[in-house]
């Protein structure tokens, strides 16, 4: 129940216990002005009655005097008019009043036979008999106006008691009623209180809770008084203050991720402005359309330019260009305007005068109908790339020659390692060195290798009879005759002073002592001539062929000639050849 119903309540119950107590109020009060009334009627007519009795005693003693008889007539007829005025509500009062009015009549009629009495009377003429009439008549009067005061005085009496017990009986009633309408408004505001305060100090602890942050809890009353309305409002207003609150850190969140995107941003702009610093590197948009052409930073150190001082343009970048650049500028941009890629290299020229080398790779942005809107790219800056490749192509030309001579040198280091300066022939050293590999690959394939030893006769004598020179033009024309009559894989050397070795491959014992002949007639048939003189010289051979065993497989080294011998020390894997010492 609605709590300012039950409020209603109370206060209808007050305002009717309140009329009840009025009511029963104005009748006591009534009835006690109505018993006050007749109380002063009655103690008036008392007063008359008892002045009536005094003018009675008057009467008795002067019957017949007219001022007595007037002056008591008159007070009765006061007390008439007084009894006629009485107003009576109780049967009792009724009784009394009526015996007054009854008495007060009877009275009269006493008074008016009083009157009569002595006319009569005088006539038959008897004073004793008169007398004697007339004092039973004033005391009959006097009796009666007795017993009418002791009524008047019993009613004022009755009244006075009559109105005691009225006003006991209101102040009862009164306190009864006044009991009653405390201890019920007392009882009804201790429920209504208990059904409000109860409420009231729930409401006040869910209230704390959800003061204290909670805003997911919930109030939760659900009587149908005002107090359930307000915890029903009240749930409402939080639900509607977390989704708020739900909205708002959302918000909150959503601002939180765009700063530190926008953070990110900062740093990533300001990492790539280094970046492009380090990599000497910028980057341009130019818009086609509106003829803006952006920069970034680096383009304006690139170009030697003041950003915000200097407004880059189409015609201001093109004025940059070295004029022998801008045509291939020009062309390459009307290129990539048609679709084509940009990738050129030219050279820039500073506010300063210097020039610089720049890259740039760009490409353009086509609308739906395949117009030219815009334009972006990089401008790298590769003077010192530039500036480095072409020294390194100069060093690298310089170690190329020199490396070239130094092959040349290695070469000749080479040649001169294996050769004998004096006569071009291999030397004794390649020689052991070549025939060790030689004899290992015959014995692998199984094939023939012969030796030709050469020992110019007598040498010592030329030396001593033409010269030391003479005897180098003797060792240098045998050294020339062995290099032109040899094959291919054959190998001559000098052995040493004036004896010569020949290395033969696959050429069987007879055969190469065959080639040895030869190129003994030819060497004995030269005429070479030292300062005029002829000198002659012939040449002692030695013929030797290294073989395997067909049936044994053991090496074998055979000589043709006894003039010379060679000896094989295969542990050693080395061959030895010796010439061999005279006799
Ligand atoms: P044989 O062969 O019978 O032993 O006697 P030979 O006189 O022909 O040879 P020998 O071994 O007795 O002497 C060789 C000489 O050759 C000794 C040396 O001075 C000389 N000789 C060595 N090398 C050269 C050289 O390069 N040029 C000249 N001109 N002489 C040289
Ligand atoms: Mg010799
Ligand atoms: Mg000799």
């Amino acid at each position: 129940m609605k709590i300012r119903y039950k409020i209603h309540l109370v206060m209808l119950l007050s305002v009717a216990l309140g009329l009840l107590l009025g009511l029963l109020f104005y009748q006591a009060q009534r009835d006690i002005d109505a018993a006050n009334t007749l109380e002063r009627q009655a103690s008036v007519i008392a007063m008359d009655i008892f002045q009536l009795t005094l003018l009675g005693q008057d009467l008795s003693l002067h019957p017949d005097e007219y001022r007595a008889r007037n002056q008591w007539l008159k007070q009765h007829q006061k007390l008439g008019e007084l009894l006629s005025e009485v107003r009576f509500d109780t049967s009792q009062d009724k009784t009394v009043i009526e015996r007054l009015r009854h008495a007060h009549k009877i009275q009269l009629q006493l008074f008016e036979a009083s009157q009569l009495l002595p006319r009569r009377l005088r006539k038959s003429g008897t004073a004793a008999i008169v007398a004697e009439q007339q004092e039973r008549l004033v005391y009959r009067m006097s009796f009666g106006v007795q017993a009418m005061l002791s009524d008047a005085l019993s009613l004022q009496r009755r009244k006075r008691t009559e109105i005691t017990q009225y006003r006991r009986k209101v102040f009862g009633i009164s306190l009864v009623l006044a009991g009653i309408m405390t201890s019920t408004i007392a009882v009804l505001a201790y429920l209504i209180g208990r059904s409000i305060i109860g409420p009231l100090l729930r409401l006040r602890r869910e209230t704390e809770i959800i003061g204290s942050g909670d805003l997911g809890h919930r109030v939760g009353m659900t009587t149908n008084d005002e107090l359930g309305d307000l915890s029903r409002d009240f749930d409402r207003m939080l639900e509607r203050l977390q989704q708020v609150t739900a909205s708002r850190e959302e918000l909150q969140h959503e601002i939180e991720v765009r700063v530190l995107a926008e953070e990110a941003l900062r740093e990533s702009e300001q990492s790539l402005k280094k970046a492009q610093g380090i990599a000497h590197l910028g980057s341009w948009e130019w818009d086609i359309l509106g003829g803006d052409l952006a920069w970034s930073d680096e383009i304006f150190r690139i170009f030697g330019r003041q950003p915000g001082l200097f407004d880059p343009t189409y015609d201001a970048f093109m004025d940059a260009i070295h004029p022998d650049d801008r045509p291939l500028v020009a062309q390459s941009i009307e290129k990539v305007l048609h679709g084509q890629g940009y990738d050129i290299e030219h050279r820039i020229i500073l506010p300063s005068g210097d020039s610089r080398v720049v890259h740039q790779i760009g490409e353009a942005e086509f609308d739906d109908s395949g117009k030219p809107v815009k334009m972006r790219g990089t401008i790298h800056d590769i003077t010192e790339r530039k500036r480095a490749e072409n020294e390194l192509h100069e060093a690298n030309g310089r170690l190329g020659a020199q490396l070239q001579e130094i092959e040349k040198l290695q070469e000749t280091l080479r040649e001169q390692a294996i050769r004998d300066p004096l006569t071009g022939l291999f030397n004794r050293r390649y020689m052991e060195e070549t025939l060790v590999r030689e004899f290992a690959g015959a014995k692998r394939e199984n094939y023939p290798v012969s030796l030709i030893m050469m020992d110019i006769d007598h040498f010592k004598k030329i030396n001593d009879t033409y010269g030391h020179q003479a005897g180098d033009l003797v060792l240098q024309a045998l050294g020339e005759l062995l290099s032109g009559h040899i094959r291919g894989r054959d190998i001559a050397c000098r052995f040493g002073g004036e004896e010569f070795l020949a290395v033969l491959p696959h050429t069987p014992i007879v055969t190469a002592t065959q080639r040895a002949e030869q190129w003994r007639a030819s060497f004995e048939a030269l005429r070479m001539t030292y300062e005029g003189k002829e000198i002659r010289a012939t040449l002692s051979l030695g013929v030797a062929s290294y073989t395997i065993h067909g049936n044994t497989g053991q090496e074998v080294m055979a000589s043709a000639d006894k003039g010379l011998y060679m000896a094989k020390e295969s542990g050693r894997n080395r061959v030895v050849v010796a010439p061999q010492a005279d006799g």
